[in-house]
């Protein structure tokens, strides 16, 4: 059974000139500890139909089951609860919150979850498993390069043990040599059975994918292995 599957999801933007159409009666299956690439130009649709496996925004019409639920049949508060503790977010920019060093950033979504401070040390050993190095991770996230700036976000992507990853464009923001370092470390995660699912306009990067759908104009116009 599909990890992720959506059924002729179609997200619409109603702008006050005309509606954009993101994503055109999308069917995806996403089995469970697949590896995944999504790709296509600019505005083709992948942004948003990360957004819509994520759960962070609703279809127009069409559905999406996360390990069989449907999603529209979610309250408010059991949506929050399914992507807290299924699915781990990874971006580009890497979105850690610049006032708290990094320790409280990994920490961060574990006081949102438990509603008091860590006392396990977890956020400190990801630290260490993603191999932050320990005199760091006092420091604040503008006082390390981006390459541990997304270190750090996948150590707090992992914070609650998530089966699901989602990234968008991981590597965007880095240099080849860490790229590679980056998504090594996205390949382990993959094999310890997690379900990646990533959007990348570089082919490289989509190479290290089982599967790669390319995006265009809102549809999947085409589907295969790795990217080449
Ligand atoms: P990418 O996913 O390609 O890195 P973005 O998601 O920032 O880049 O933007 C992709 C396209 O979506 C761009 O053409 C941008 O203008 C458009 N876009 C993004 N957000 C909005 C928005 N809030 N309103 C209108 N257009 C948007
Ligand atoms: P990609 O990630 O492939 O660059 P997007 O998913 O960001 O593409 O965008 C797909 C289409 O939806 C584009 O035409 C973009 O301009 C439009 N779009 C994206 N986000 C918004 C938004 N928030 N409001 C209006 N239009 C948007």
């Amino acid at each position: 059974r599909p990890v992720i599957k959506l059924e002729n999801v179609t997200k619409v933007y109603s702008l006050p000139t005309d509606d954009v159409i993101a994503l055109d009666n999308i069917n995806l299956e996403v089995k469970k500890g697949e590896f995944l690439a999504i790709m296509g130009t600019s505005g083709s649709g992948k942004s948003t139909l990360l957004n819509q496996i994520g759960c962070l925004d609703v279809p127009t019409s069409g559905n999406l089951y996360i390990d069989g639920r449907s999603v529209r049949d979610l309250n408010d508060n059991e949506l929050t609860d399914l992507r807290r503790d299924k699915i781990g977010y990874i971006f580009q920019n890497f979105n850690l919150i610049p006032l708290l060093d990094l320790c409280e950033n990994v920490e961060y979504p574990l006081i949102l979850k438990y509603k008091k401070r860590d006392d396990t040390g977890r956020p400190k050993k990801l630290l260490e498993m993603v191999g932050l190095d320990e005199t760091r991770v006092w420091h604040k996230p503008n006082e390390i390069s981006g390459g541990q700036r997304q270190r750090v976000a996948i150590a707090r992507a992992l914070v609650n043990d998530p089966a699901i990853l989602l990234c968008d464009e991981p590597t965007g923001n880095l240099d080849s040599r860490t790229s590679v370092q980056i998504m090594d470390m996205i390949t382990d995660l993959h094999k310890e059975g997690r379900t990646i699912v990533m959007v990348t306009h570089e082919p490289d990067i989509a190479n290290y994918a089982e599967k790669t759908i390319v995006m265009g104009d809102g549809k999947i116009i085409s589907e295969g292995r790795g990217f080449s």
